[in-house]
């Protein structure tokens, strides 16, 4: 088999509700990339990916000349095994792993399809039958935060991360983790995520300021060290977000004590490939994972289901439906969030047709 052609599309996605986030960081509509390969034995493979803006060193009119670049490459290769095609992409240009998450998911499609299977029984085997979900509330007023908790609580949600830091106002985001710790009970799990916004004194006193109620910290400050340094004086535990990027990284964060949990998402490793060496380097530091992406639609929502219910429920926190956040359905087909988990397609590769009325006109086509 091999690849003919690929063709990009560059959709743009509106969130339900505006998201804000610390560092004036906001998503109301933001571009989602989408590709697809032709091969010459009629498979096709999708993939997605959708960068939020001043987020991570990612953007979406950066994917088309990555793929451009390496369509040398990719054109005329067999797509079958990702891995080792993805080593060619990383042997020819270095970096852009955010572009190539798009690649090596389309290329994980293929290979399923292939394979006649669906692409969770590749990436290990089914270790559960769904994954459980969280959800994350914007960082507004903390009385309409304890409300979307409360609507999401009764949607079967168990598990909340509460974006803190928009307006650098420690004590309003104190009011924020107490309202939405209230809202919804004794038990569930609350995370307070400051996206590197903050610095070690104010997440300190923030943290400080909620030590006597059952919460975790999720990525205060940019650097791993700062992290760390909150995690040790405010004796919460920690989730880490955008310092994981890799596998130093995630031995770095291990080894200085502040990754409680971690969030792989798969553009910022690399794709499926990389994200389950992240997922296995975890299980071996023991360490619990939220198996997620940046933002898209229901193709990275799809691969994001695969990959979570091949982990072993004991260290899956949680995954996400991104495409449940947004609008429109890229795929009518994708998963969808049923009592607050996220199932795979039985269907074989990833499971999702693409809708190319949705899609619109490509924005690039090689071959
Ligand atoms: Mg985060």
């Amino acid at each position: 088999m091999k690849i003919q052609r690929m063709t990009l599309w560059q959709v743009p996605l509106t969130s339900h509700e505006t998201y804000r986030m610390a560092g004036g960081k906001t998503c109301d509509t933001v571009e989602s990339v989408v590709l697809r390969l032709d091969t010459d034995e009629g498979l096709t493979g999708w993939g997605e990916v959708c960068p939020i803006p001043h987020y991570l060193p990612a953007y979406a009119r950066g994917v088309a000349p990555v793929i451009e670049e390496l369509a040398p490459v990719l054109i005329g290769a067999d797509p079958i095994g990702p891995e080792a095609l993805m080593a060619r992409c990383d042997a020819f240009l270095q970096g852009h792993v955010y572009a190539k998450s798009a690649l090596d998911m389309a290329l994980w499609d293929l290979t399923a399809k292939a394979a006649a299977m669906p692409l969770y029984r590749l990436l290990g085997g089914r270790q559960m039958d769904s994954a459980p979900l969280y959800h994350s509330i914007t960082c507004v007023e903390p009385d309409v935060m304890a409300g979307i908790a409360a609507t999401a609580y009764a949607q079967g949600i168990r598990q909340f991360q509460v974006k803190v830091g928009a307006d650098e106002d420690w004590q309003a985001d104190v009011a924020r983790i107490r309202a939405v710790r209230d809202a919804v009970g004794p038990g569930p799990l609350v995370y307070a995520d400051w996206n590197c916004g903050a610095t070690t004194l104010t997440a300190i006193r923030a943290a400080q300021a909620v030590r006597d109620l059952d919460i975790m910290l999720e990525q205060p400050c940019e650097s791993l060290e700062a992290c760390a340094e909150v995690r040790k004086v405010a004796g919460i535990a920690m989730k880490i977000d955008e310092s994981a990027h890799d596998m130093g990284s995630l031995l770095k964060a291990h080894a200085l004590g502040c990754m409680d949990v971690v969030a792989l998402k798969l553009s910022k490793f690399g794709g499926l490939s990389a994200a389950r060496r992240g997922r296995d380097l975890c299980l071996h530091l023991k360490t619990m994972m939220t198996i997620e992406d940046t933002w898209g639609s229901d193709i990275t929502t799809a691969a994001l289901a695969h990959l979570a219910i091949t982990t072993p429920p004991r260290y899956l926190l949680n995954t996400c439906d991104l495409s449940g956040y947004v609008t429109p359905r890229v795929a009518p087909d994708g998963p969808v969030r049923e009592n607050a988990r996220l199932a795979p397609s039985e269907r074989p590769g990833l499971g999702v047709s693409p809708d190319e009325i949705v899609l619109g006109d490509p924005l690039a086509v090689y071959q």
